[in-house]
C-alpha cells in the first residue's frame, strides 16, 4: 500500500482538496507544508500537503509528481489555522491556504533541467533527427552540467527552446525537477544628485541657469536652493517633488559642474523605502537606549513579561488590551516586547495599519532591532515580499512589521503578535476571502503559544467588552508621556536635558457650533475661532493639520438652523440624499433612501423639526479647503494629504517629510492624518466639520467618528510647545462630540454599549452580511428579494427565532465597479451556523458574499 496524502491544490478559481499517493521515491521524505507538484486535470499543478491520510476518499488517486523544496511552505499551525477558518466561515481550505502562501508562488519556482543518464541512447534515435534548437541545448548541458531556466534563457537568447526542451523531457533526453530557489539580495540603485561646488559659489550661479523669467530657470533654481540646504546627495525623486525640475535640468546643472549626478546602492529589502525615511527628522530617542520606563508603562510591563514567560513555556496567555493615550509609550512597551521574545529565541510579527502611514513607529523597530526586521509594504513587487517571506522562513530575520498580510510569515517558533492601532478597518480583509485579523490573531497565536497585544489609544468597543469581561487581560496607560523635550528650542521653552519622564496633558479642545458661525454672518467653513487659532500658529512659526472626514461628505441632508437631521422613521439612522434614483425610477427626481431598510421618500422642503426652508445636504472637499486657507492667509505655505495627492508611489513619505522638515505650515488631509504622527512643532488641530462621519448610515458610525476626532485632535500638543484642538460642528451637543473634546473614552464607551445593547448590535449579537452584486439593477434587487424570503422561511423553521433579518436594501455605496450592490443583515447568536445548517449537500450562496461583523454595513 503506498502512503496518501491529502493536498490543497493551488490555482486560481479551482482551490479544493484533493487526495494522492506517493511513489516510492518519496515515500518517507515528506511532511505536511511542503509544496509539490501534481497532475491536475490535463495539465499539472502546485499544491501543498496538509496530512498523510490512511484511507483516500476515491478509489483510483494519481501520484504526486516531485517535491519542490523540502522545507515546509506552512508551518503546522498555519495548517491547523487553515482548518479552523473553514469551519467558521463559507470559504474552503484551499483558499485559506493560498492566503498563507506569498503571492505568486508559483512563478518563483523554477526549473532545472539536466541530462538523462542514457540520453545519448534515445538522442541519437534515427527515425527523427534532432533539430538545430535541440542540438544546442543539449551541448549546453553537456558543458555546463544542470541549468536553471533562467541560465538556459541567458545562454540561449531569442530562442524559442521550451517546446523542445518539453518534447526531449517526453522522449527522456532530460529530466527536470522543480525547485524553490534561495532568497536573492540583489543591490537595488537609485540616482542621486548633490551640490557639485561650495555653498558660496553656488548661490552666486543662482541667477545664471537659463533665460530671466523662464520656469527653466525657476525650476534650476528650486534645485540648487534645495541642494544648499543637504550636506549630501540625495534621491533625485525628492529633488524632483520639491523643485518640478526633471532629468535633463539635472543634467543641465551637471554640465555647467554645479551639481553631481551619482548612483547610491539601496538594499532590494523593503527597507530600501525607509532608507529614504532617515534623512526625517525624528524623535531623537528613536535610535537612542530604551529609556527608562514610567511607573504606568513599569506596571504594564511587569503583566507583559509575566505573559511572555508563560507563552514561552507553552501555557496559554490570553490576548491583551493595552489601551494607552495618544503619546502614553505602548510603542516603547511593544519594543521591549519584541526584544524579549527575540532574547528568547522566538519570533515576533508587529501588524501596523499601513507601513506608509505610520512611517515614525516603524523606524523605531528598524533602529532598536537592525538588521533583524523585514518589512511588508503594499507598494513591495512581489519578488521583494518574496524576499522577506524567505528570509523569514530560515530564519534570516526575526521580526515582521507590516500590514494584515504579514500575518502570514512562516515563523516556526512565533512568539509574539502585536497589532498596533487596533481599532484601525484595516485589520478587515474586504474582499473574499473576508477575514478579520482582530479576530484571526489571537486564534493563531493561541495555536503557536504566542503573546497577543492589542494596542491602541480608542480601541474598538467590542475589544474592550471583552477585555473588560475578563476574558482578556486589559491593560491602562491613562498619561501622556511629555516628549521632544530636547528637541524643541524656544525662548519660552529651553531645551531641556533631565532624562527622568515627565507627564503632559492631552491639548484642550475646543467645541465650536457652527450654527452660532451661520447666524452672526460668518459663511466661511472656517470659524472665528479656527481663523485666529490658524494666526496665531503661523506668526509662532509653527505648525497646524486640518482635518476633513473623507467618508460621508454631500451625502446626509440637515437644518441649518437647527442641526436636525433627516432620519430614517423605521431605523433612527440619517436617510442619504441621491441626486436621482438609481434604482426604482432612474433618471427621477432627487430623494433620500434609508439603506438599512429601504425606506425612501422626497427631499422635504421644510426641516421637520423647526420649520426652516434651509434643509441642505452637505458637502466640502479638501481642495476646498486647502483654497479656503489660501485665501484667508495668504502667506501660509499649505501641503494637502489625501487620496489625489498620495496616487504617486512614494507620495505620502514625501508629503510627510516635508510638512516633518517645516516646509509647510498647514497640512491639509483625511483619514489618513489620524495615524500615529508624532510631530513636535504642530500646535493645532482643526477638525473642519467633525460631525459628519456620523451621519452614514451604519451602526458603527459614532464610534468611528469618536476614534478619529480623538486620534486627529491627539495630534497636537505632544511637545512643550503645548497645543490645542477645534471641532468645527453643527451638532455640539451629540455625545460624540463631547467625548471626544473631553478625551472621554469612558463616557462615550458606557453610552455606545447601552445603544449596542438596546439595538442588538455587535458584542451583544453576531451580524451576517449577505451581499448581491449585479451590473442590472432588477436582476440585483430581484436576486435579493428571493433570497430574504428564502431565509426568512428557514428563521421560521428551526431553532433560529431570535434571529432577526433586515432588509433587503440598497448597500449605501448603492453601485462599486458598475455593479448594483443589495445587502441583507442577519442579527443572532450565531447566523452563520443557519446558514451552514441549510447549505448542505453542495449547495452553496453562488455569487452572494458572506460576512460575519464587518466593519462597516455601508
Ligand atoms: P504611543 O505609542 O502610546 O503613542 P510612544 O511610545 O510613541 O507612545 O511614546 C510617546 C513619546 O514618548 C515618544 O516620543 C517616545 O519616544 C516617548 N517615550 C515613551 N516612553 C518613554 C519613557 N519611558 N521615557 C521617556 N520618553 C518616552
Ligand atoms: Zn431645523
Ligand atoms: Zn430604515
Amino acid at each position: 500500500m503506498p502512503t496518501f496524502v491529502e493536498i490543497a491544490v493551488n490555482i486560481p478559481q479551482v482551490s479544493g482538496v484533493f487526495h494522492y499517493h506517493l511513489l516510492p521515491e518519496l515515500e518517507g521524505r515528506t511532511q505536511p507544508g511542503q509544496l509539490v507538484i501534481v497532475p491536475f486535470g490535463k495539465s499539472q499543478a502546485q499544491g501543498v500537503i496538509l496530512e498523510h491520510i490512511a484511507q483516500p476518499e476515491v478509489s483510483e488517486t494519481k501520484a504526486v509528481i516531485e517535491l519542490v523544496d523540502p522545507i515546509p511552505v506552512l508551518t503546522p499551525a498555519q495548517i491547523s489555522l487553515a482548518r479552523q477558518l473553514t469551519r467558521t466561515s463559507f470559504t474552503p481550505l484551499a483558499a485559506w491556504v493560498a492566503l498563507f502562501l506569498p503571492a505568486g508562488l508559483s512563478q518563483q519556482t523554477d526549473t532545472i533541467y539536466n541530462l538523462a543518464a542514457d540520453w545519448q541512447n534515445r538522442f541519437g534515435d534515427p527515425k527523427s533527427k534532432p533539430s538545430a534548437t535541440a542540438r544546442r541545448l543539449v551541448q549546453l548541458l553537456q558543458q555546463r552540467g544542470e541549468l536553471r531556466t533562467r541560465q538556459i534563457d541567458k545562454s540561449l537568447r531569442q530562442v524559442n527552446w521550451r517546446p523542445v526542451a518539453n518534447q526531449l523531457l517526453r522522449r527522456g533526453v532530460l529530466t527536470s525537477r522543480s525547485i524553490l530557489p534561495d532568497a536573492s539580495v540583489k543591490p537595488k540603485m537609485v540616482r542621486t544628485v548633490q551640490l557639485g561646488l561650495a555653498p558660496a559659489e553656488a548661490q552666486a550661479q543662482l541667477p545664471n541657469l537659463g533665460r530671466a523669467g523662464t520656469p527653466a530657470l525657476e525650476r534650476r533654481q528650486a534645485v540648487l536652493r534645495y541642494l544648499l540646504e543637504e550636506p549630501g546627495p540625495v534621491d533625485v525623486a525628492w529633488v524632483y517633488a520639491s523643485s518640478r525640475a526633471n532629468l535633463s535640468d539635472l543634467r543641465y546643472l551637471a554640465a555647467r559642474g554645479l551639481v553631481i549626478l551619482g548612483e547610491s546602492e539601496i538594499w532590494r529589502d523593503p527597507l530600501a523605502s525607509l532608507a529614504a525615511l532617515t534623512t526625517m527628522p525624528v524623535s531623537p530617542l528613536a535610535a537612542a537606549p530604551p529609556p527608562e520606563l514610567t511607573q504606568d508603562q513599569k506596571s504594564a510591563w511587569a503583566v507583559l513579561a509575566g505573559q511572555i514567560e508563560l507563552a514561552n513555556r507553552n501555557q496559554p496567555a490570553p490576548p491583551t488590551l493595552l489601551h494607552g493615550v495618544t503619546g502614553s509609550g505602548k510603542t516603547e512597551l511593544y519594543l521591549r516586547a519584541v526584544a524579549e521574545t527575540l532574547r528568547l529565541g522566538r519570533q515576533a510579527i508587529v501588524l501596523v495599519p499601513e507601513i506608509a502611514l505610520t512611517p515614525q513607529a516603524v523606524q523605531r523597530f528598524v533602529s532598536r532591532f537592525p538588521g533583524q526586521v523585514g518589512l511588508v509594504h503594499s507598494q513591495l513587487s512581489e519578488g521583494e515580499r518574496f524576499d522577506t517571506w524567505r528570509r523569514a522562513r530560515s530564519g534570516a530575520i526575526q521580526l515582521v512589521v507590516g500590514p494584515r498580510s504579514a500575518l502570514s510569515v512562516p515563523f516556526p517558533n512565533l512568539g509574539l503578535i502585536i497589532l498596533d492601532e487596533c481599532h484601525d478597518d484595516s485589520y478587515y480583509q474586504s474582499e473574499p476571502p473576508f477575514y478579520d485579523t482582530r479576530t484571526l490573531a489571537p486564534i493563531y497565536a493561541s495555536l503557536t503559544h504566542a503573546v497577543c497585544i492589542f494596542g491602541s489609544a480608542t480601541p474598538n468597543i467590542t475589544s474592550t467588552y471583552l477585555a473588560s469581561q475578563h476574558t482578556w487581560t486589559y491593560l491602562k496607560l491613562p498619561k501622556r508621556i511629555l516628549a521632544h523635550r530636547q528637541a524643541v528650542q524656544t525662548s519660552d521653552h529651553p531645551a531641556d536635558d533631565t532624562d527622568a519622564p515627565v507627564a503632559a496633558t492631552l491639548p484642550p479642545v475646543q467645541i465650536i457650533d457652527m450654527r452660532q458661525e451661520l447666524k452672526s454672518g460668518n459663511a466661511s467653513i472656517f470659524s472665528q475661532a479656527l481663523q485666529s487659532a490658524l494666526e496665531q500658529v503661523l506668526s509662532a512659526r509653527q505648525q497646524a493639520i486640518l482635518f476633513l472626514n473623507r467618508l460621508g461628505t454631500a451625502t446626509y441632508v440637515f437644518c441649518r438652523d437647527c442641526g436636525a437631521t433627516i432620519k430614517c422613521p423605521n431605523c433612527d439612522i440619517p436617510l442619504i440624499y441621491h441626486d436621482q434614483s438609481p434604482i426604482r425610477t432612474p433618471g427621477g427626481p432627487a430623494y433620500l433612501n434609508c439603506h438599512h431598510c429601504g425606506y425612501h421618500r422626497q427631499l422635504p422642503n421644510k426641516c421637520p423639526v423647526c420649520g426652516s426652508s434651509r434643509v441642505r445636504q452637505y458637502g466640502t472637499g479638501t481642495e476646498k479647503v486647502e483654497a479656503e486657507v489660501q485665501r484667508l492667509l495668504p502667506e501660509a505655505r499649505t501641503l494637502r494629504w489625501d487620496a489625489t495627492t498620495t496616487r504617486r508611489k512614494g507620495a505620502h513619505d514625501l508629503i510627510l517629510s516635508q510638512f516633518t522638515a517645516r516646509q509647510a505650515d498647514i497640512l491639509v488631509g483625511t483619514q489618513m492624518l489620524a495615524k500615529g504622527l508624532d510631530l513636535p512643532y504642530v500646535t493645532l488641530v482643526g477638525a473642519v466639520l467633525a460631525d459628519v462621519g456620523l451621519n452614514l448610515p451604519d451602526y458603527r458610525a459614532g464610534e468611528r467618528t469618536f476614534q478619529v476626532l480623538t486620534q486627529v485632535a491627539g495630534r497636537a500638543g505632544r511637545s512643550p510647545l503645548g497645543g490645542q484642538a477645534i471641532l468645527q460642528t453643527f451638532q455640539p451637543d451629540h455625545y460624540v462630540i463631547q467625548a471626544a473634546a473631553e478625551h472621554n473614552y469612558k463616557s462615550f464607551y458606557q453610552r455606545e454599549l447601552e445603544y449596542r445593547r438596546e439595538l442588538g448590535y455587535p458584542p451583544f449579537v453576531r451580524l451576517l452580511r449577505l451581499e448581491y452584486r449585479h451590473p442590472d439593477a432588477h436582476r440585483a434587487e430581484a436576486e435579493a428579494q428571493r433570497m430574504a424570503s428564502q431565509v426568512r422561511t428557514w428563521l421560521a423553521s428551526g431553532a433560529y427565532q431570535v434571529t432577526q433579518l433586515v432588509g433587503p436594501a440598497p448597500c449605501f455605496f448603492a453601485r462599486l465597479d458598475r455593479q448594483y450592490r443589495w445587502q441583507i443583515i442577519l442579527k443572532g447568536p450565531d447566523p452563520l451556523r443557519l446558514l451552514q445548517e441549510h447549505l448542505t449537500g453542495g449547495r452553496t450562496l453562488q455569487d452572494w458574499r458572506v460576512e460575519t461583523n464587518p466593519p462597516n454595513l455601508l
